[in-house]
């Protein structure tokens, strides 16, 4: 199968936005710092699933299925956008959620209600809750598509693939040629379609990754592995070595990862703080706040060569920012006593 002769679901907006962050370049010194706005795909708040959906959600019509399926944790921005693909395209969404039902419904939860997803929540093993949950639906005639955590699979990773001529394009038009692309390294469907992609079409640009989760960071040879796959399955002719894979988590000083999957950390919030100060950019506290801190310990600390400038990738995530567990430790942080007034 060649990549051209895949089919896509229209769902994004695309090109999404090359921006140059002035401010950050001057207040952290280096080469020229650049921002890829994949938080601004937007239907239903996007983020980077959608350009795994678009491909995703094409196989699911073309096989005639009626409903998505798909997997993550309570809070997961890859469900929010399968639910709003299945808007988009008239199908039902159903999220198997790992984990307790919060009492609370904040963040992406509210979002999937909003867009009448169905939401099963199980502390079991969530492959045999779908496969309760699909016979069910079956039973009354609908046919469901699943789709893996995170949409990471070869086939949602070609968006990933995909993009890296749309940002070589985007450079050029700028006259730019920045040296490194930085993004988040979690289901890896992103860092690994960026990888390839950027071999495949003779990047200018070398792709970092910046590991999300500390627990189950993935190692760079299952990484290259998957990639190989990929290349072989698409006859892209590249060849991924474990040592070639750049992926950072930082150090004892600097973990980028912080202390736990989705657990609000203070260092991560500073980061996020330091680009709303900076440049008026949001991100969240799960994912793109601590690949931003990956990415501006890079440049600080010379792994991005001083002099050389380099893009961020924006994942998304946002809603993030509105859930209990987050909100409550930004009320902690910025709005004690003395944090605003009253006249
Ligand atoms: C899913 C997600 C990521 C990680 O992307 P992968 O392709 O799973 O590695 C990064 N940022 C945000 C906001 C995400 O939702």
């Amino acid at each position: 199968m060649k990549l051209c002769e895949l089919e896509k679901a229209s769902l994004g907006i695309f090109p999404t936005p090359l921006q140059k962050m002035e401010n950050l370049t001057k207040e952290i010194g280096c080469g020229d710092l650049y921002i890829k706005r994949d938080d601004l795909t937007d239907v239903g708040l996007s983020g980077n699933k959608i350009r795994k959906l678009e491909y995703l959600v094409a196989q699911a019509k073309a096989e005639g299925c009626n409903t998505l399926l798909t997997f993550g944790g309570p809070q997961t921005n890859h469900g929010r956008l399968t639910a709003a693909a299945a808007v988009r395209c008239g199908m039902k969404c159903i999220l198997i959620l790992t984990g307790e039902r919060p009492d609370y419904m904040s963040g992406n939860l509210l979002l999937d209600k909003l867009m009448g997803a169905d939401l099963y929540f199980t502390t079991g093993d969530p492959e045999e809750a779908a496969k309760k949950v699909i016979a069910q639906y079956e039973a009354k005639g609908d046919k469901v598509y699943v789709i893996p955590t995170g949409g990471s699979n070869e086939l949602g990773a070609v968006g990933y693939i995909q993009m890296v001529p749309e940002l070589m394009a985007q450079c050029k038009e700028m006259g730019i040629a920045p040296k490194y692309l930085v993004c988040g390294s979690g289901s890896q469907g992103t860092f690994g379609g960026l990888w390839l992609g950027a071999k495949y079409y003779g990047a200018p640009f070398e792709v970092l990754g910046v590991t999300i989760n500390p627990a189950t960071p993935r190692t760079p040879d299952s990484c290259a592995e998957y990639i190989n796959r990929m290349s072989e399955m698409y006859g892209l002719g590249v060849t991924a070595k474990g040592e070639e894979i750049r992926l950072f988590k930082g150090n004892r000083e600097e973990n980028y990862s912080g202390v736990a999957y989705n657990t609000p950390d203070p260092v991560t919030r500073a980061h996020i703080a330091l680009l709303a100060r900076t440049e008026a950019i949001f991100l969240d506290p799960c994912y793109t706040g601590k690949v931003f801190h990956g990415f501006v310990d890079m440049v600080k600390s010379g792994i991005i060569p001083k002099g050389e400038s380099a893009i961020f990738l924006h994942t998304g995530g946002i809603p993030a920012l509105w859930t209990k567990e987050h909100l409550d430790s930004f009320q902690e942080e910025l709005w004690g006593e003395g944090s605003s007034h009253t006249i």
